[in-house]
């Protein structure tokens, strides 16, 4: 590991100044300083954003929620009030990692986590999401890797907060300079499809505040994930769904699937297909069939596809449970 300094920021913009010379941001530190010990990264500066005002609450009032950018994942899981209202965004933050990384782990963090591709973390393989030539995942293993992608890199994106978040049509914060914008979830990783370097569409520098996420009255949502192991592990596919729930008809859906593509993966002909049905066990199968449609899997992913396939309908059906 090289050396590095250590400084707590007090202001979005002094994190800002304070990262701009080869700096990073440390929340957590769950994803980052795992990236420091394998030589991934070097940094001059970690620049600890946990000190930030504001950024550790959560607000729930007048059918929205906001979630501090370092709200930890235990908090969030462990909300009851959101356990009720979003129970698709408390599941997801339940599933991640363990007790011990989600007590550390924030929501900013998740978001911005980086690839957990076994090429892109070995410290010796440079691959194209480290600048090099080739995408190894392709003539390689490739188990745990995408079905879907823009570009020549196969590695999913796999922030179970990123699917959830997708599902609830919530929008994310940044700062960015003196400004701030607001980005939708698809807008957030929109350059990990295309360009095969990228984690997200973050620049560095970037910073997320905060997750402003509709909570309006009669807004179901759910959240499913098959994973190898119960515990320390990451989900092998992930499903989130969030509609408004009138009798058995859904409105205003959303179905996404994580640890399929560079981003969470959507379909617009799925939720339109969706829009404005009853919900019934066909209906689901329909939609998972549309959302898998263009899948192309790698030589040792293919069976994603069933449990896709399952996951979908499975969380569909959870929303008129
Ligand atoms: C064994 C294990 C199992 C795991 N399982 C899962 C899983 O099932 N699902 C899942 O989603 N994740 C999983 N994770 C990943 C874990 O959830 C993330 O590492 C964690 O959420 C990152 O949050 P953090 O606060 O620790 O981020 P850090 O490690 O501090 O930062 C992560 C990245 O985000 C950047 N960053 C931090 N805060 C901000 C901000 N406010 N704005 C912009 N950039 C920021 C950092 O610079 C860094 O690049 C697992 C991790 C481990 C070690």
């Amino acid at each position: 590991m090289n050396a590095f300094a250590y400084v707590t920021a007090q202001t979005p913009e002094s994190a800002i100044e304070l990262a701009r010379d080869d700096g990073r941001f440390l929340a957590g530190g769950m994803d980052l300083l795992g990236e420091l010990k394998e030589s991934l990264a070097a940094p001059k500066t970690l620049v600890n954003v946990k000190a930030l005002p504001g950024t550790a609450d959560v607000q729930l009032d007048g059918g929205k929620c906001r979630l501090g950018a370092n709200v930890t994942l235990a908090k969030l899981a462990a909300h009851p009030e959101l356990r009720r209202v979003l129970p698709g965004l408390t599941e997801a933050a339940a599933e991640v990692g363990s007790p011990q990384i989600r007590h550390r782990a924030t929501v900013g963090g998740n978001l911005a986590q980086h690839s957990r591709c076994w090429y892109y973390r070995h410290r010796d393989v440079h691959c194209r999401k480290k600048g090099g030539t080739l995408c190894y995942a392709r003539q390689g293993e490739s188990k745990f890797h995408s079905l879907f992608t823009g570009c020549m890199c196969l590695s999913p994106a796999v922030s179970n907060l990123a699917i959830a978040l997708a599902a609830l049509d919530a929008r994310v914060i940044v700062q960015r300079g003196r400004s701030t914008d607001s980005l939708t979830v698809a807008q957030l990783y929109a350059s990990a499809w295309n360009t095969p370097s990228a984690h997200n569409s973050l620049q560095p520098g970037e910073l997320i505040l905060r997750i402003e996420i509709p909570a309006p009255a009669g807004l179901r949502s759910a959240y499913l994930q098959l994973s190898e192991k119960s515990d320390f592990d990451w989900a092998l596919v992930s499903c989130s769904a969030a509609a408004k729930v009138t009798g058995q008809t859904l409105t205003g859906v959303r179905v996404v699937l994580g640890a399929v593509a560079p981003i969470p993966w959507q379909v617009d002909a799925a939720n339109a297909f969706l829009e404005g049905k009853p919900l019934t066990d066909e209906t689901a199968r329909r939609a998972a069939e549309l959302m898998l449609r263009d899948a192309l899997p790698a030589g040792d992913n293919a069976y994603k596809l069933p449990i896709a396939r399952a996951l979908v309908r499975r969380t569909l059906l959870q929303l008129v449970a």
